[in-house]
């Protein structure tokens, strides 16, 4: 589709040339009518250069004090300044030849690079009138010639045809720079892809050690009632549950917006539950969570599901990136005609280079220690297109050693 735009837009250009050309051609014609009703009228009356070329014409060496044939070079080289001078007065610059005879005689005189019958050239012949057909006695003819006449034009017409060549070159750089970025954006997709493919084959291992651990749990209980094993499912379970939600969110964001279903909710009674839920799970492990949920509407219009996962990444970044006991707080309130969340830690705080970058898909801190941390560098791209379906902004706040906050911004219903 491309190529045929090009060629078309090529073609365009190709006509707009030969309008142009003509239309060049045709005030070229007109400026030489000009000239030539010029030369006419200037060589009909007997004056210093007519009465020059009529004695180099009738080869009458008599009046000069000159050879013949300088006589003949004298008046030639006179007539060819005549017709430079008449024609530069109509706007005509190029080169021409010349040529001036007698219709029934061998009288002329011509320019030295004169050839007759040269198909490649438009000629003007002039017939005169006046002074030199009556000293001659004979009809008169005088003949312009021009040559290279459609470079001469096309010098005319570059003014807009190289305008026209440049902007064709600008659109097929950006087409092809359009092209590569399409390309490259089709390697992400591949890419996620694999990553889809890997994963869930690696979530094949935590299923069946649960399986194993609990066939054996089962066979213990029945003699001690150890919750040692108990423990392991719950752990793997866990595991399996944080996979199989990213398998989730990326599937989802992956395809349309269309997966997000938007409808009109009171947020709050969710965020509480969550909140409460998420409190009673820090209990197990060693976490300080709090929660402030001030005010006690929250009328969002957006998909709950997704504004939890996204604050559930929060809070999950805020335990896993600290290095001491975390302490993580989860606050929320409303503020002209908007909700805000912020998760606050005590943790390592990304550092000001990163701050743009961690929102991008696959990113993950750099400093090695945190890779002792699990992760796929997905979850707070996910939360930013989740924001970014709601309307909503993402706010951060942090300082490296010391802590984060990270805050979304919703707009409330009116
Ligand atoms: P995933 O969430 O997919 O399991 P992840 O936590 O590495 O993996 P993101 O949540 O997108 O991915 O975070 C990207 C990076 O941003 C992290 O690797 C970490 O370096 C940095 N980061 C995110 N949250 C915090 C935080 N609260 N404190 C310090 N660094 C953070
Ligand atoms: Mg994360």
């Amino acid at each position: 589709m491309f190529a045929v735009s090009v060629v078309g837009l090529g073609l365009v250009q190709y006509q707009y040339l030969q309008v142009g050309l003509s239309l060049a051609r045709a005030q070229f014609n007109d400026k030489i009518g000009r000239a030539v009703k010029q030369i006419k009228t200037d060589l009909n009356h007997e004056n210093e250069l007519t009465f020059l070329m009529g004695k180099a014409l009738t080869d009458d060496d008599t009046y000069f004090t000159l050879s013949l044939d300088s006589l003949r070079d004298a008046s030639s080289h006179y007539y060819r300044d005549f017709l430079q001078d008449r024609l530069l007065m109509q706007g005509i610059k190029t080169d021409f030849t010349y040529v001036i005879y007698s219709k029934d005689s061998v009288l002329s005189l011509r320019s030295p690079d004169y050839r007759e019958n040269r198909k490649d050239r438009l000629r003007y012949p002039i017939e005169l009138t006046g002074y030199l057909p009556e000293l001659t006695g004979k009809r008169m003819v005088t003949e312009l010639q021009f040559r290279d006449l459609n470079a001469y034009f096309l010098s005319q017409l570059n003014g807009l045809t190289i305008p026209g060549l440049i902007f064709i070159i600008v659109i097929i750089i950006a087409v092809i720079w359009v092209l590569r970025s399409l390309y490259r954006q089709h390697s992400i997709i591949t890419t996620t892809n694999d990553f889809i493919n890997n994963l869930t084959h690696e979530l094949k291992t935590p299923v069946f050690s649960i399986g194993l651990a609990t066939k054996m749990l089962m066979e213990r209980e029945k003699e001690a009632g150890s919750t040692r094993f108990l423990h392991i499912i719950k752990q793997q379970n866990e595991r399996l549950k944080q996979h199989i939600d990213k398998v989730l969110q990326l599937a989802t964001l992956e395809k349309k917006k269309k997966y997000i279903r938007m409808e009109e909710t009171d947020f709050y009674p969710h965020l509480k539950k969550f909140a409460e839920d998420f409190r009673e799970m820090t209990v197990l492990e060693q976490v300080d969570f709090r929660y402030k949920l001030h005010g006690d509407h929250y009328p969002v219009r957006g998909e709950v599901i997704h504004i939890l996962n996204a604050v559930g990444n929060l809070l999950d970044n805020a335990k896993k990136y600290s290095e001491n006991v975390p302490k993580v707080t989860l606050e929320a309130h409303t503020e002209r005609e908007k909700l805000y969340i912020s998760v606050t830690d005590n943790g390592i705080g990304i550092p000001e280079k990163e701050r743009e970058q961690v929102f991008e898909k696959f990113f993950r801190g750099g400093t090695g220690d945190i890779h002792r941390v699990e992760g796929y560098g997905l979850g707070l791209n996910y939360v930013k297109q989740v924001v970014r379906s709601h309307k909503g902004k993402i706010l951060v706040d942090s300082e490296p050693g010391k802590g984060t906050k990270v805050t979304i911004v919703i707009p409330l219903l009116p």
